[in-house]
């Protein structure tokens, strides 16, 4: 049998003692496996748990700007493993290797930055209202915290979490996604060489229901740090909220990218093939929704075409493909199950199957498909598909096109393509999305700027940037009085 994943707890790779693994299947050739993922017991998942309670109170210890040491190292050490990472991400998750490696840039900024938060890690000082008495607020560690990552950046969100965790000085349990375990071990083993003591980092495969469930029902576990589908972090939200942790949930995307008559068609097509197809549109910032006008629709889906003719799928190691495939079966499945949906609700002007020629029905590869003329209530335009599909929804004005961008549950990025200033600053005011880009792509975002969604996107504040540090730490309120005499409270 392929070899097994293990489990990191207490300052060990550990074998774990689960009786049943799955195969970590390449998405690209899914009759080969990389290795085996262990579903780990609920009791391992506590033995982790312990493990980080034993270690808080010695890290907690730790000079900040030490603990950020550590980060910094990390950043250091997986600088020199970039290309060895990025295959393992390739090969695991089907992101093309530029793309793997865009990632891996990313998540060295991520690391840099947090790891410089050790150095800035305060509370305010303000004068009182009392004489001789000193006021301010410092920032504690929480405790033990809890990180649920999915498998679509499998580097750089367990990266951008362990980081203001660890500088905050807590202790962790992370339980990454079960289709990434290899690219989990190799984020956790760079903070491990970076000098990360016994207890304070764990990690357990599994699966959500068992692991990432007990973490989350275990009340040691002061917070939850998770990313991934709606339906989950809804879920993990209540249950959250049910013991009173602290909880934060960046979930699913609807992205629009808005195009108005004035805008630099070339390029507001150019972003849109970025955004819709790079990473298969597998990023939660992915663009699934155009929204044109409908004096420049036709002229801006014929560019589109064009450039979905030059999109080349295949193994994602190979230098000349320009995207992989879907993640999983179930990805999979559900991307065509939206392509069927697609053809019933709206005009389909490009893709719309499985590709099967050249070798590729060996894996999860499906045609970067176009829908046009989509009604802004059409299924497709309203739930996250998380594939190379997007929808053109045309409109009659910026109004409108304001009106549909915001006409959906979610809110994480958006776009407007526009040379009218005064439309600029009214798509500001008014998008309902946590990032909004003007003249460019709906992805990506820089380390030290907050990332997060609104509406259903995001509940329970935003990562990266000085916001994850407020996230990972309890404020605390001093006053000192240095008098040496009785004082009554200032409210009489
Ligand atoms: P998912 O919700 O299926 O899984 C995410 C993680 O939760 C996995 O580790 C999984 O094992 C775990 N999990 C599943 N059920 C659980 C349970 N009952 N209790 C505890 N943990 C459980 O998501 P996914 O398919 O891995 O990721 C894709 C989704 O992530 C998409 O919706 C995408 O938009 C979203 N995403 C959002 C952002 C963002 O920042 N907003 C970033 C990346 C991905």
């Amino acid at each position: 049998m392929a070899s097994v994943y293990k489990n990191y707890i207490d300052g060990e790779w550990v074998e774990s003692q689960a009786t049943e693994t799955i195969p970590n299947i390449n998405p690209a050739s899914f009759a080969h496996s990389w290795g085996e993922v262990p579903l780990s017991t609920a009791a391992e998942a506590t033995q982790a748990i312990d493990a980080a309670e034993k270690a808080f109170d010695e890290w907690r210890k730790v000079p900040a700007p030490k603990r950020g040491e550590i980060v910094l190292n990390a950043w250091k050490i997986m600088e020199g493993r970039v290309d060895e990472i990025a295959r393992h991400l390739s090969r695991e998750e089907g992101k093309i290797f530029k793309e793997a490696r865009g990632e891996l840039m990313k998540t060295l900024n991520c690391l840099e930055y947090l790891g410089g938060e050790g150095r800035r890690l305060s509370g305010v000082s303000r004068e009182s209202e009392l004489p001789r008495n000193y006021a301010y607020t410092r920032r504690e560690p929480l405790g033990v915290v809890g990180l649920i990552t999915p498998w679509n950046f499998p580097v750089a969100i367990p990266a951008w979490k362990i980081a203001p965790a660890l500088v905050a000085g807590n202790t962790i349990v992370l339980k990454p996604s079960e289709l990434t375990p290899q690219t989990a071990c190799d984020v956790v083993q760079c903070f491990i060489d970076a000098g990360v003591p016994k207890g304070v980092l764990n990690m357990v495969h599994g699966l959500g229901e068992v692991v990432g469930h007990t973490i989350v029902k275990d009340h040691r576990v002061s917070a939850i740090s998770f990313t991934g589908s709606n339906e989950v972090g809804h879920l993990i939200y209540a249950e959250g909220a049910e013991r009173g942790a602290r909880v934060q949930c960046e979930m699913g995307g609807k992205n629009p990218i808005i195009v108005l008559a004035d805008a630099n068609l070339p390029l507001a097509a150019e972003a849109t093939a970025q955004g819709a197809f790079g990473s298969t549109g597998q990023r939660c910032t992915a663009t699934s929704r155009a929204i044109v006008h409908e004096d420049v629709a036709d002229e801006f889906v014929a560019m589109l075409t064009e450039k979905m003719k030059g999109i080349v799928a295949g193994d994602p190691l190979d230098p000349e493909t320009t995207m992989g495939p879907s993640v999983d079966r179930n990805q999979f499945e559900r991307v065509l199950d939206y392509l069927t949906v697609g053809k019933d609700e709206a005009t389909q002007v490009m893709g719309g199957q499985r590709m099967t020629e050249n070798g590729l029905d060996g894996g999860y590869f499906i045609e970067p498909t176009l829908f046009d003329h989509v009604s802004p209530t059409a299924r497709i335009a309203q739930e996250e598909i998380f594939g190379p599909v997007l929808s053109v929804i045309r409109v009659k004005s910026f109004e409108e096109a304001i009106e549909v961008a915001n006409n959906v549950k979610y809110g994480l990025s958006s776009s407007l393509y526009t040379n009218d200033y005064a439309c600029v600053f009214e798509y500001i005011d008014r998008i309902e999305t946590g990032i909004c880009h003007v003249n460019s792509p709906t992805m990506g975002g820089e380390a030290h700027m907050p990332f997060g969604g609104m509406k259903s996107t995001g509940i329970g504040g935003r990562e990266m940037n000085e916001e994850a540090m407020e996230f990972f730490t309890e404020l605390k309120t001093v006053y000192f009085d240095y008098t040496g005499a009785g004082r009554t409270s200032s409210m009489y």
